[in-house]
């Protein structure tokens, strides 16, 4: 029987659509079709896991405070490891200082629990951290981090309970007859909207990210920390760090997943300043990887209904954080035409032939 709707892409955006379709019509007919033999083998299963609210732009900031909402209900349901220990980010120029004081003002506003912190105030939130050069912080702490996968699989469960059909193994050219096809390709995108003659600027850019060993000395709490001037971040993972950084000389368009072993040295070296207690603590070079955000060129998604084709793409590095928000936008277009939730104006994707963007800065 035709499908009323078919998903391409069984990534966390992918199923949290089908999830969200199906919450609102539990009678819909929803496919998911993936190239790939499971779900969440994407970028999903990429991730870093962080989530948080505290973002340069509007939308972004309503994004992430609709999914954190969802998240801390999920969590009460199902164990999706979601720690609502902070994001802590630190300022060492005049001029991120200045960006904190000009956009946290704008997301308190819409509802962020966020704080300015001075430098002493930081040393005080974070003491394992060198803060000589620090200037001062913001935090929020309703943010934090979860598991990428779990939360894919919450709503792949919840969406199969509910009837949807997952087709893996097929790619678009099995694309089943359906009212709606919704695209939810992740990097891969573009080729997607090809063949459904949509042009969409959705590019692979290339990310890693390191494991410690054990790294004793640090508090069970610890929140993400966000070195805004080298974008040097972590989290813990049980004992151990998950460390991020935005190598310049790594190259973003590199096509393999292969690990550059030569970020593990180029990283070190400047999360040293910040975090000296990594002088003592080794990698493990079996838990470090390499993925790709689905970047567009403003580091904004897109969300829009283009006659029968539904757009959800282009999340770059927040996904995951916003995969429950999407979910719920993406919805309301295939069975209304517009959402009801969110003023998804700027994401449309007119944006870009109309040259009308607004570029997020607060991308790591
Ligand atoms: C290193 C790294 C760290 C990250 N950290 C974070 C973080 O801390 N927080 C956060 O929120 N996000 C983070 N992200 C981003 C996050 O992983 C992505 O935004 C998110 O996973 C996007 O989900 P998706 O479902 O759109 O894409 P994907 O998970 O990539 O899924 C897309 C799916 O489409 C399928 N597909 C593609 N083409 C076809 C085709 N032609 N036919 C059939 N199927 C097709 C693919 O097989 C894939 O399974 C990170 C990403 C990376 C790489």
């Amino acid at each position: 029987m035709r499908s009323d709707v078919a998903i391409v892409g069984a990534g966390v955006i992918g199923w949290s659509i089908a999830a969200h379709l199906l919450r609102i019509k539990p009678n819909l007919r929803v496919e998911v079709l993936d190239a790939l033999p499971s779900f969440g083998m994407g970028s999903t299963g990429k991730a870093a896991g962080g989530v948080r609210a505290q973002f340069g732009t509007e939308i972004n900031v309503d994004l992430s405070l609709y999914s954190i909402m969802r998240f801390e209900e999920l969590q009460e349901k199902t164990d999706i490891g979601f720690r609502q220990y902070g994001y802590l980010f630190v300022a060492t120029s005049d001029e991120t200082d200045s960006y904190l004081d000009l956009i946290t003002p704008m997301q308190r506003q819409r509802g962020v629990p966020v704080e300015r912190l001075t430098r002493q105030q930081v040393a005080e939130l974070a003491p394992y951290l060198n803060t000589q050069d620090v200037v001062s912080g913001s935090f929020s702490r309703a943010d934090g981090y979860l598991d990428p996968y779990a939360v894919c699989q919450a709503f792949e469960r919840e969406a199969r309970a509910l009837g949807a059909l997952a087709r893996y193994g097929k790619s678009i050219d099995a694309l089943p007859g359906a009212t709606t096809v919704v695209i939810a390709a992740g990097h891969w995108s573009a080729s997607v909207g090809q063949f459904l003659d949509l042009e969409l600027p959705v590019s692979p850019e290339k990310h890693q990210l390191a494991m410690t060993e054990s790294a004793p000395g640090l508090p069970g709490r610890l929140p993400m920390v966000v070195d805004l001037a080298t974008s040097f971040h972590f989290r813990k993972e049980g004992e151990r760090l998950l460390i991020g950084y935005n190598d310049p000389l790594g190259d973003p368009n590199e096509s393999t997943e292969a690990f550059d072993f030569g970020f593990l040295e180029r990283m070190a070296e400047v999360g040293l300043h910040r975090l000296p207690l990594l002088e003592n603590v080794g990698f493990d070079t079996k838990k470090c990887w390499a993925g790709f955000y689905a970047e567009t060129p403003d580091h904004h998604a897109i969300i829009d209904r283009i006659g029968d084709v539904v757009v959800c793409t282009g999340f770059g590095g927040h996904g995951i954080m916003h995969s429950p928000a999407a979910g719920q936008a993406a919805a309301e277009l295939v069975l209304y035409g517009h959402s009801s939730t969110f003023d998804l104006s700027p994401l449309r994707l007119a944006r870009f032939a109309e040259e009308d963007l607004t570029h997020e800065p607060m991308v790591i």
